[in-house]
């Protein structure tokens, strides 16, 4: 049903059929704030040009549908759509999948969006089970209504994939769009879900969860990524170069496989092709020799720095800076510069 062609000279978006709408999938966390991949998504389902509907689910979407008409401005938001049962807290996917399936049965839907983040990467699979639909994951530009491109084999190539079904449910990279601006959406009716079909096909159950609860800011959102590698030796080393590093710039804390395998730091930083995706505007990699998986997860950072005292090492090829030297005196030396800057 998918079918591979060359990308296209231009990109355009095309306007879809007249009743097409797009159904994005915006989340939320327990404080009641929106979670920001789901704002980069929104501007994804603005892209397509079709009339939006948001969908918020859980004991708080009331007041977080509220939050998100006063917070951004979408023009094509035309309604929310709430359900507050608490079945739907923390989004299971076994319990969110049968619901979005529910709502998209209706003809008027032609696309659903979500984020490619666990939530969305878990929940896309099997919605696309439940439609008999093939999901396309991960798209990092649309070129229009039916034609997406997406990173493949850990990003060393791209597919421009033209999809033919008549729904098509997409997941959206959250650093390949920009947030949807901040603003207001006061015109957007909020309507409720009526639930017929919200029983798991499966019995699961939230048992509860574990977080590493961090000041810093959040590696998918930070604008500054200070990550480090194998080189760190330890976890005492890691924290001295790295925590004073990130502090004066503000920055979040990534890491390499190796450097969480090693238990230098937890796994919930580690970036590449089995971690998360990042393009801040900035990326200091510090000790880490440039993996291809490594490079899978931050190559689209805006400015990439490298610090490795090894000058054949495959960083410096992607680094805009590059710095030879060995970074247990280069960190401190850095650091206290940037302090006194
Ligand atoms: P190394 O490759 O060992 O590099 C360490 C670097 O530090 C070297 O370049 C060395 O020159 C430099 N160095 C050493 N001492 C100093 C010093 N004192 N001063 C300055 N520089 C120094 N990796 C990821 O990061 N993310 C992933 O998501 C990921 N997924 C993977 C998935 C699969 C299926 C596989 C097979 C591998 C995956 N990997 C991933 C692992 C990846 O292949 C590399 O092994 C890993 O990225 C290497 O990490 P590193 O750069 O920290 O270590």
């Amino acid at each position: 049903r998918t079918t591979y062609r060359k990308v296209p000279t231009t990109a355009f978006v095309s306007q879809t059929c007249k009743f097409a709408s797009t159904l994005a999938f915006i989340e939320s966390t327990k404080e009641g704030k929106i979670v920001p991949s789901s704002l980069n998504a929104l501007t994804a389902a603005q892209e397509l040009g079709n009339p939006i509907h948001a969908v918020m689910l859980g004991s708080q979407a009331s007041a977080t549908a509220s939050a998100l008409k006063s917070s951004v401005k979408c023009e094509k938001l035309d309604k929310i759509l709430v359900s507050n049962a608490d079945a739907f807290d923390n989004y299971l996917p076994e319990r969110v999948a049968p619901l979005l399936a529910q709502i998209l049965k209706s003809d008027e839907y032609t696309h659903f969006v979500t984020a490619a983040n666990a939530i969305g990467k878990n929940t896309l699979p099997r919605l696309g089970a439940l439609l008999d639909n093939q999901p396309i994951n991960d798209i990092t530009k649309i070129v229009d209504a039916k034609t997406f491109v997406r990173p493949i084999y850990a990003g060393n190539a791209i597919a421009t994939v033209e999809c033919s079904q008549s729904k098509k449910l997409i997941s959206v990279r959250p650093s390949a769009f920009d947030s949807i601006p901040q603003g207001s959406t006061e015109s957007a009716a909020v309507e409720e879900v009526k639930v017929t079909e919200s029983k798991p096909q499966i019995d699961i159950k939230w048992e509860g969860e574990n977080l590493i609860k961090s000041e810093r800011p959040d590696l998918g959102s930070a604008s500054i990524v200070v990550s480090g590698g194998r080189a760190l030796k330890d976890k005492e080393t890691f924290d001295k170069l790295l925590i004073p590093l990130a502090d004066v710039l503000h920055a979040g804390i990534g890491a390499t496989r190796a450097a969480v395998d090693n238990g230098f730091c937890d796994n919930s930083m580690q970036i590449g092709q089995t971690g998360k995706v990042v393009a801040p505007d900035l990326y200091l990699a510090v000790g880490i020799s440039g993996a291809i998986q490594h490079l899978a997860g931050m190559k689209d950072s805006k400015v990439i720095v490298a610090i490795n005292n090894d000058p054949e090492a495959p960083i410096f090829k992607v680094a805009d800076y590059g710095l030879e030297g060995d970074i247990n005196q280069v960190v401190p030396e850095l650091t206290q510069k940037l302090k006194e800057a």
